[in-house]
């Protein structure tokens, strides 16, 4: 096998492995080099996001809301199924299955598209080489055209709580567990904590979240997260907020978990303590001395708005570098890289990357809040579509939530849409194309949603900006 390579990726999560096989589709030479391992020991494609992340988290998220849709909406559709079991080895082991369906089919990809796997450990030396360690050690030098960085991020540890992989655990701990924790508690109501509280909570355990911000998701629209918050206490979820965690020590079987808060210092104990903080970009054993490649502050990649590093055909994408670390923020840049090698138009539209909490009731959204559109001194207008409003929401039993558009007022663009309801995931997609192509409200307003439908939500919402909706009353 040749060793020269016109590309040469070192990370396969979802930034890597779609810049290899788009850097394949191009008729490049490409070898994806990646290390994951999981618990047992196995390696597999896909970095965090398919072994540890959004698939097995969406995975037991699903599982876990049909187990509460059995228990407190069955009733409501006239279906009665006795008490609910949860078999949580079955639970575990459908999401394995999906995981692994996940990670192999990554290698069929690359099978299909020409690009070489290398499963170990990838090192960029100076002069475009690197250095790649197999799993059997053996060590091979490769020379590349042109090198991608997508190494990752690892979960961000507390060092008044240190993990022990047993009772304090990061967020793929949170997703192992073989028992229902009776008592959890997390740290962090960020996305990934408030997802994998709900995930336990459903499952019948007291979740605490000590969160230390006094605001409840903040980056967050303000109507959505205070509806949000409503919702989750509801659920049962108790969410602590201005709780700073200052110290966990585990005796026993028990993790005492103390912080402070406005009242002074509190302690909550606990069977399992979830440390969701957030994440922070991996680099480790990645750059050799001489490399010309840069680290901020933080320990981000430095790249510029094009994902090129300082050293000239090394670029990095995904989570180890600046922006939000998402999946499709990461796939965006490695398609659009690969697509800059060859030569071809490329550019990541960072302005609309869609955000997604996968919680009951879901929330989405693109663009500015509007606490934000309105502190950037345009004026903006504000419409609002209920699902309590909406016949298919009705119908679904799942009529908790809204629609929300915010658009300027001088030539009606859309400036951000948020979504907490049913699907909002999905629903996004039609305002995040509709802002791609600079769509006004009006361009929403004017085009025809299926009846009876949850995307009506939006069509109304765009409307009701103008009080024009039809289904709500205009406020
Ligand atoms: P990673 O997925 O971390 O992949 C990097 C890969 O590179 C890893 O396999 C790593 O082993 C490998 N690697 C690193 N250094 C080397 C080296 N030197 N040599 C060889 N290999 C190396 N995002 C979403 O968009 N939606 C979600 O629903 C979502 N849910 C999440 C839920 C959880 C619980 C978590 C933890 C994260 C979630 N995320 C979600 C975030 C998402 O997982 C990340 O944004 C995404 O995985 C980043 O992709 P990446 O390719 O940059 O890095
Ligand atoms: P995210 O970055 O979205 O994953 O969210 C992580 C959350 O953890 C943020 O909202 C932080 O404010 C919160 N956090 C960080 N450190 C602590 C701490 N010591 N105690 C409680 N919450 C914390």
């Amino acid at each position: 096998m040749s060793d020269d390579f016109d590309v040469v990726v070192i990370g396969g999560g979802p930034a890597g492995y779609p810049a290899a096989i788009r850097a394949a589709q191009n008729g490049l030479s490409v070898a994806c080099i990646d290390e994951w391992r999981n618990y047992d020991g196995s390696h597999a494609f896909g970095g965090t996001c398919l072994n540890a992340g959004c698939i097995p988290s969406k995975a037991l998220l699903e599982s876990t809301e049909l187990v509460h849709r059995a228990q407190h909406e069955f009733k409501a559709h006239g279906i009665g199924v006795g008490t609910v079991s949860v078999d949580l080895a079955a639970m575990q082991k459908r999401k394995a299955t999906i995981v692994r369906q996940s990670t192999q089919g990554i290698l069929a990809l690359f099978k299909g598209a020409g690009v070489t796997p290398l499963q170990g450990h990838g090192r960029l030396l100076p002069g475009l080489r690197v250095e790649f360690t197999a799993r059997d050690g053996a060590v091979r030098a490769l020379q590349a055209k042109n090198v991608i960085l997508a190494s990752g991020s690892q979960p961000m540890a507390l060092r008044s709580a240190p993990f022990d992989g047993k009772r304090i655990v990061d967020s793929w701990g949170a997703l192992e567990f073989d028992a229902v924790p009776g008592r959890l508690g997390v740290i962090g109501a960020g996305v990934i904590g408030l997802e994998l509280g709900s995930v336990w909570r459903r499952l019948g355990a007291e979740v605490v979240i000590l969160e230390a911000l006094p605001d409840f998701l903040p980056m967050a629209d303000g109507q959505v997260a205070k509806e949000a918050l409503r919702h989750f206490k509801k659920l049962g979820l108790d969410i602590r907020l201005g709780a700073r965690v200052t110290g966990a020590s585990v005796t026993g079987d028990e993790v005492r978990v103390s912080y402070a808060d406005a009242k002074g210092e509190q302690s909550i104990t606990v069977d399992k303590l979830v440390v969701a903080i957030g994440r922070r970009p991996y680099t480790g054993g990645l750059l050799a001395d001489g490399t010309g490649v840069t680290l901020d502050e933080r320990g981000f990649i430095e790249v510029d708005d094009h994902c090129r590093t300082p050293a000239a055909h090394v670029w990095a994408v995904g989570d180890c570098v600046r922006g939000p670390m998402l999946a499709h923020k990461g796939k965006e840049e490695g398609v659009a890289v690969a697509d800059a090698i060859a030569g071809l138009y490329a550019e990541v539209n960072y302005k609309v990357i869609p955000s997604v909490i996968y919680t009951a009731p879901e929330i989405a959204w693109v663009g500015l809040t509007e606490e934000q559109a309105r502190s950037s001194g345009r004026a903006c207008k504000v419409g609002s579509f209920p699902f309590s409003a909406s016949g298919r929401a009705r119908a679904m039993e799942a009529a908790a939530g809204f629609c929300k558009i915010v658009a300027a007022v001088d030539d009606d663009e859309i400036l951000g849409v948020h979504v907490i309801g049913p699907m909002a995931g999905e629903l996004i997609a039609e305002a995040v194309l509709a802002m791609e192509y600079s769509a006004s409200s009006e361009d929403l307003q004017r085009t025809i949603h299926a009846h009876p439908t949850l995307s009506e939500a939006l069509h109304e919402a765009a409307l009701a900006a103008d009080k024009r909706a039809i289904d709500c009353l205009n406020k």
